[in-house]
């Protein structure tokens, strides 16, 4: 019987199935006997373990983890408890065969325990499972699996994250969108701002400009019109002082004519009271003679105070006709050598010519001239008269040798009721005499000059144009 239950031993042990049977010595737990399946499972390759403790096959310090220890317990407890232990799978790493390289390994082991004659086990026979593809595998679709999950949570949360950054971003964009319409308005509003600040610059310039025309015109105006009204000041003054001379001037030849008018009118009178009073002929002869020439150096006056009027009022009349003038000037010389018996009046050379102008008027010119060389020189008694035709004008000249004129009066001799003042000299005159001949020779185109000398005499010169 005990043949056949060894044989059956070994039949059932000898399977496929990797089996051990481990004595139960705790804690060497001594290998009794294994299977070709074990020593496959196990890598012994060829390395006989039978005889050793299991720990000693297994070095425990390789197993890694608390595989050794489950190990231990759960062999301790099929052991004492003398019942079968179903171990869950668990690591125990073994070497792999190949020197210095451990196997990462897991297990499922049942350990069932054969008791012996006591009620203790002595055996623990043990079958084992390499379950490490499985768990390997298993591990590594956990592994996926939780990789895939952690990836899937690090995604949503980068999603989550991202979506975040997307509002932010969304925010910023919107932010950035309306900074950009704000900015684009602004920069309108500038460009408007600045071409209007432009425009204004250019209008308000142009109106400067214009501004600064107008000022300057009106500059110019002002400076114009200072100039025009210094110079109207300066004419009114002008003006008013020649007013001013000419009313003195007037007054002055009031008294002068009427003192005038008045010495041969006085002497006419009492001519005429002793002519009533005489019976003596040739007395009353004298003084007819006499009361002849006050009448007419009274009608002399008169003649040349209408005369004054006359030309004042422009109405003066001249008849001008051909004439002979050597006639003429021989007529005012002989007459004036009669009229004034203290001189003699020399004609020296005279031009034969015919004149056209007026004869009457002329001859009142040539008695002026003839009058005031005899009046203007008391001391002396000579008076040459000349006159020639040359370059197309009559010439005529007066010469005395008498008081002479101040070349600072001779451009006013020609002015109305001018009259040099001469305090030792009483000499009658109104000072129109000249300025009426002035203006008988201008009617006449002519002209008139004087040389003189102060104490030496004088040369009174007019000049008559005549025809080419
Ligand atoms: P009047 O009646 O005073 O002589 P005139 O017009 O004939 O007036 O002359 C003006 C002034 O010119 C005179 O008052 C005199 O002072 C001066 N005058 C004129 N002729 C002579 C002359 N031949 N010699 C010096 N002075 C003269």
């Amino acid at each position: 019987m005990e043949a056949i239950a060894e044989q059956l031993f070994f039949t059932l042990f000898n399977t496929k199935v990797p089996r051990v049977l481990l004595k139960a010595d705790n804690p060497d737990f001594t290998i009794v006997i294994y299977n070709e399946a074990y020593e496959k499972v196990t890598y012994l390759d060829g390395r006989d373990i039978t005889g050793i403790s299991l720990w000693e096959a297994f070095d425990p310090a390789n197993a890694g983890g608390d595989g050794a220890k489950l190990l231990m317990d759960a062999l301790v407890t099929a052991s004492k408890n003398n019942k079968p232990v179903h171990m869950p799978s668990f690591k125990y790493d073994i070497p792999s065969g190949h020197p210095g390289i451990n196997v990462q390994s897991w297990w499922q082991l049942e350990i069932i325990p054969v008791s012996g004659p006591g009620r203790a086990a002595s055996y623990l026979l043990t079958t084992i499972n390499n379950v490490t593809d499985q768990i390997e595998n298993s591990t590594a679709i956990l592994d996926s699996k939780l990789r895939e999950e952690t990836l899937n949570e690090q995604l949503e949360a980068i999603n989550k994250e991202l979506g975040n950054k997307n509002e932010e971003l969304q925010a910023t964009n919107d932010e950035l969108n309306t900074l950009n319409e704000k900015l684009t308005r602004s920069e309108n509003d500038f460009r408007m701002l600045n071409a209007e600040l432009e425009e204004r610059v250019i209008a308000r310039t142009q109106s400067l400009k214009e501004s600064y025309a107008k000022q300057q015109a009106l500059t110019e105006e002002l400076v114009t019109s200072t100039e025009e009204i210094t110079a109207s000041n300066e004419e009114l003054l002008r003006i008013n002082e020649e007013l001013r001379i000419s009313k003195q001037q007037k007054e002055e030849f009031l008294f002068i004519a009427s003192h005038e008018l008045r010495t041969p009118l006085t002497t006419i009178k009492a001519y005429n009271q002793l002519m009533q009073l005489t019976k003596d002929e040739i007395k009353r002869d004298r003084l007819v003679i006499r009361t002849a020439e006050s009448v007419e150096r009274l009608e002399k006056l008169i003649n040349n105070l209408l005369d004054l009027s006359k030309i004042s009022e422009s109405k003066m009349l001249y008849e001008k006709e051909p004439f002979d003038f050597k006639n003429l000037v021989t007529e005012c010389v002989e007459n004036a050598n009669d009229r004034y018996p203290t001189h003699e009046i020399v004609l020296e050379q005279v031009a034969e010519m015919t004149y056209t102008g007026d004869r009457f008027r002329l001859e009142q010119v040539i008695q002026n001239l003839l009058s005031n060389a005899v009046k203007y020189s008391p001391e002396a008694n000579k008076v040459l008269v000349n006159s020639w035709v040359e370059q197309y004008s009559l010439i005529v000249s007066v010469r005395d040798f008498g008081i002479g004129i101040a070349a600072s009066d001779k451009d006013k001799l020609f002015e109305r009721y001018f009259r040099v003042d001469h305090p030792t000299l009483r000499i009658e005159g109104l000072g129109l005499g000249l300025f009426i001949s002035s203006e008988i020779l201008k009617e006449h185109n002519g002209i008139c000059w004087i040389e003189s000398e102060i104490g030496k005499g004088s040369v009174f010169y007019f000049r008559l144009p005549v025809g080419n």
